[in-house]
């Protein structure tokens, strides 16, 4: 099956070489004009990847991206038209993996696209343990009925195996509030613990760090 990419662009001449370049090879392209639209897509299907532009007519990429994590961990790259965007996408922890500056070549976009892609099917392949299919995770095989936090944490977690997150870095990616008590974190840790060793009582795969935060460890 083809990768599919969503790209969410409002310049319609910069979408079409896009279009053309990422179908030349091989993907399946589905183009959105405005963030609202392009969100409505993600719900309806899903997608390998999502290509945002950071200026789009109905808000910045940057908050459209922050909704989009809310429940995906898509693999997402951002088009940046200023210095200054190019800033914010690398200084801040936005949840993005890559970025590229207009104007930019086609093909360089495609080469992203391309190791992106890789380094994401790497990912699947070390989550096995987790199945994830249209926002709904299955853990050992078995579906899981988490809350809207519990899922979020999770998919936070999945995103980065192996990765210590702290906190305020929960928060604000799963709450988008790095201000609430850090006790709510821990409490749907708790949870969402409680029901995965209700499957498999002899796996603990989130792993506390005392002081730092939590992590996702797949290997026992
Ligand atoms: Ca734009």
């Amino acid at each position: 099956m083809k990768p599919a990419i969503l790209l969410i662009e409002d310049e319609a001449a910069i979408a079409d070489t896009l279009v053309y370049a990422l179908q030349a090879e091989g993907f399946e392209v589905v183009w959105r004009a405005l963030g609202q639209t392009g969100l409505a897509a993600l719900a309806e299907r899903d997608f390998d990847l999502a290509i945002l532009d950071v200026g789009l007519p109905d808000g910045s990429g940057f908050e459209l991206c922050k909704e989009i994590r809310k429940t995906s961990e898509i693999p997402l790259m951002f088009l940046t038209a200023r210095a200054s965007e190019i800033d914010r996408v690398v200084g801040l922890e936005i949840g993005a993996d890559d970025y590229v500056a207009k104007p930019f070549s086609p093909r360089e976009v495609c080469a992203r696209v391309k190791t992106i892609l890789k380094r994401s099917r790497g990912t699947a392949a070390r989550t096995a343990l987790f199945q994830v299919d249209a926002g709904r995770i299955r853990y050992c095989g078995q579906l899981l009925s988490l809350t809207r936090y519990e899922l979020g944490l999770l998919q936070v977690l999945l995103s980065q195996p192996g990765r210590i997150f702290s906190r305020d870095q929960l928060m604000d990616r799963v709450w988008g509030d790095a201000d609430a008590f850090d006790r709510t974190v821990d409490t749907h840790i708790k949870t969402l613990r409680a029901k995965l060793h209700q499957i498999d009582p002899q796996r603990d795969p989130i792993a506390t760090h005392r002081g730092l935060g939590y992590s996702l460890q797949l290997t026992p």
